[in-house]
């Protein structure tokens, strides 16, 4: 199948997702986790009709921008951000989804602050609290929230998350309704600067799940570009 007709298929089951729990398909936006894939392919999933295109490597972002391959989309930055590449992201992305960490916030900040804007993110929550993954423990984000006005070029318009890797479907549930749960909180104590208009969560197997908890972005690589190919993985 092209990757026009796989968006179709995503697109189809978002929308029978969301109307059995009773949403609006409208509230679901579909991210493109554009990671190892070419600025061909990027091109052909937004003509697919994808909502927005998310990188993980600041190298592809750098390579991938200077082909024009976005053109048409808002571009996200989904990876590990290393301190040291803030610059080559912050003005450069639409939507930074994955601060994990408070040094990574103050960089962005600073960055923010040197070019005059205010910059988009997402908290990102290591909601498995897994050691091995990136993320602020569930418990950081509220006592964080409360001192977000140190931040005066950040715009927090969510959450986001990766949940641990499933045995069986369905196992995510809970992580994603815990996340649900955690931004209702975050909206009810109405912090200056923040909303709560993303949250971020499932991917190629499990969106249909975290649609049913809440999710109001999945991310979708796989299901999208077919398996990634790891012998081309160049490293940065
Ligand atoms: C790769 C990736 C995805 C998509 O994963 P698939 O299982 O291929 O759909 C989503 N989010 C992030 C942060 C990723 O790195």
């Amino acid at each position: 199948m092209s990757i026009a007709e796989n968006i179709a298929v995503i697109r189809a089951q978002m929308e029978a997702a969301a109307i059995a729990c009773g949403r609006d398909p409208k509230e679901i936006q579909l991210c493109a986790a554009t990671k190892m894939n070419n600025a061909d392919a990027v091109r052909q999933a937004i003509a697919g009709g994808v909502d927005c295109c998310g990188e993980n490597r600041v190298q592809e972002l750098v390579q991938k921008s200077g082909e024009n391959a976005y053109e048409g989309a808002p571009v996200h930055f989904i990876g590990v951000l290393q301190t040291n590449k803030v610059k080559q992201v912050v003005g450069h992305v639409d939507l930074i989804q994955s601060v994990d960490r408070m040094n990574l916030l103050q960089a962005i900040q600073k960055e923010a602050a040197k070019q005059g804007i205010s910059q988009n993110i997402l908290l990102e929550v290591n909601i498995g609290n897994e050691e091995s993954k990136s993320g602020f423990d569930i418990s950081d984000i509220l006592p964080l929230l409360e001192h977000i006005s140190d931040f005066p070029n950040i715009r927090v318009c969510g959450l986001m998350a990766i949940p641990p890797i499933s045995q069986n479907p369905g196992d995510n549930r809970k992580f994603f309704q815990e996340m649900f749960n955690l931004s209702v909180d975050i909206m009810r104590k109405k912090y200056d600067n923040v909303t709560m208009d993303c949250l971020s969560m499932g991917m190629s197997d499990d969106y249909v799940d975290a649609i049913a908890c809440g999710s109001t972005m999945i991310r979708v690589g796989t299901a999208i570009f077919g398996a990634r190919d790891y012998t081309k993985l160049h490293h940065e």
